[in-house]
């Protein structure tokens, strides 16, 4: 773990919360305070997100139908902080319900809470049935809770105390086997905890839910990253809105593969030395295989994500490449000549290794899913627009794990339909 030191620019993402209208409060040239609101759902305002860091605004970047795609924030050598009431551990545990809510709101923490189904941000008005600790991770570059959480042993209890508060059900404390060994996850208390063991998405915390508490009409429950945990704790504890992330980076291309300690926000490019060693290389902020958070190498970290995953491009033709015996191609067919070492790890770039082409009744997406769904069958009722038949057929409990997409011989991008399916259902329920 390497202490990344302050970064220069840090940047959020408006776009990327599922269900939220952003309303910018920010333009060009204005100065913020660190946890100063930068924008709020323009269908909740009590929901707000807060600024990473105090300095000038120096660019709100707009994209199409001017939807706010960054904003990017240089950070003050010296920075202020909005200030908001801290209590001691004790009289924080005192705290009401509607006591907790507010603060959470007030000081834009409320928004590391999301509800199942379809990860939104949590409503303030639910109660859900139970609160889900994500303290594991064991996606094909895996970051390291134990090591997030090291030294921050009396926020994360804390936290863990407080969300007790917000639930009328218990709160999950989720990690792989052999993990949850640092003080803060093995001496946690006041929590379920859960082990977990298998191949990827075992450590996927949408995964571990659907194992405890699937879906269920009218069953509501959240969840939050384990550091979103101690930030809680720490929030209550200092009355100032906590930056500090653990972030890994990972990958190939990965000019250094580390764990560092930094902040919200940072760029790929600050924490691998900020020399264009990430020019051609594919950013991504968090899991590989959860699709659709691709970012520049100087756009900043996911409001979610705790790592960067850097790949090689794989924007080169490969000449007659249908013709080579694919001694270095993953199949999960064992179609190529790498079928009897295909269980060692090798090189994967970007590359598709092929276009789409018609879907394929092969059975590979049932055999990789490790929900009780059909992803097949699901991605044709979300095409037909089918609500009765998505909810049927497992939409709500989806974990978003990428698996089915990643292993399609069709290429179809079953991860994007299947959160179309999900956005047309949002729709539909706001009617
Ligand atoms: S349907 Fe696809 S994305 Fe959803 S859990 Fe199954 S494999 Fe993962």
């Amino acid at each position: 773990l390497v202490d990344a030191g302050r970064p220069e620019v840090v940047s959020v993402r408006p776009n990327e919360f599922r269900n939220v209208k952003p309303k910018i409060l920010v333009k060009d040239g204005d100065t913020v305070q660190l946890g100063q609101p930068l924008f709020h759902d323009r269908n909740r305002p009590e929901v707000r997100f807060p600024s990473p860091a105090a300095g000038e605004v120096v660019e709100v970047r707009y994209g199409r139908r001017r939807v706010c795609q960054q904003i990017f924030i240089k950070v003050a050598a010296s920075e202020t902080a909005v200030e908001h009431k801290s209590w001691s551990p004790g009289d924080a545990r005192k705290l009401n319900r509607a006591q907790l809510v507010e603060a959470m709101l007030d000081s834009g923490l409320w928004t590391s809470l999301r509800q199942r189904p379809f990860s939104v941000i949590a409503d303030p008005e639910a109660v859900p049935e139970g609160i889900f600790i994500a303290a594991s991770d064991n996606d094909p570059l895996p970051f390291d809770a134990d090591l997030a959480l090291d030294g921050r042993e009396e926020d994360f209890q804390l936290g863990i105390d407080l969300l007790g508060k917000l639930t009328e059900g218990k709160v999950h404390l989720c990690h792989l086997r052999g993990g949850g060994k640092s003080r803060a996850l093995s001496g946690a208390t006041g929590c379920e905890k859960h082990s977990f063991s298998g191949p990827y998405p075992a450590g996927s915390i949408e995964a571990q839910i659907h194992y405890v508490l699937p879906y269920k009409k009218g069953r509501t429950v959240w969840y939050l990253d384990c550091q979103d945990v101690a930030a809680l704790g720490e929030f209550f504890r200092t009355g100032a809105y906590p930056v500090t992330r653990v972030v890994a980076v990972g990958g190939e291309a990965a000019v250094e593969r580390k764990h560092y300690r930094t902040r919200r926000g940072v760029s790929a490019d600050f924490l691998q030395d900020g020399k264009g060693h990430l020019k051609r290389k594919r950013v991504v902020s968090g899991s590989v295989l959860g699709g659709g958070k691709k970012v520049t190498s100087t756009g900043g970290l996911g409001h979610y994500d705790n790592k960067f995953s850097i790949l090689p491009e794989g924007d080169q033709p490969e000449f007659v490449g249908w013709m080579l015996p694919g001694f270095d191609k993953v199949s999960r067919f064992r179609a190529y000549a790498s079928a009897p070492t295909a269980t060692k790890p090798r090189s994967l770039n970007t590359n598709l290794g092929g276009g789409v082409r018609a879907h394929v009744a092969t059975g590979i997406y049932e055999d990789v899913c490790a929900l009780d769904i059909l992803p097949a069958h699901l991605m044709k009722s979300v095409l037909a627009v089918d609500f009765e038949e998505m909810e049927a057929l497992g939409l709500h409990d989806c974990a978003e794990c990428g698996l089915c997409t990643f292993v399609c011989p069709s290429k179809i991008e079953f991860g994007d339909i299947i959160q179309s399916g999900i956005e047309e259902f949002l729709k539909e329920e706001e009617g």
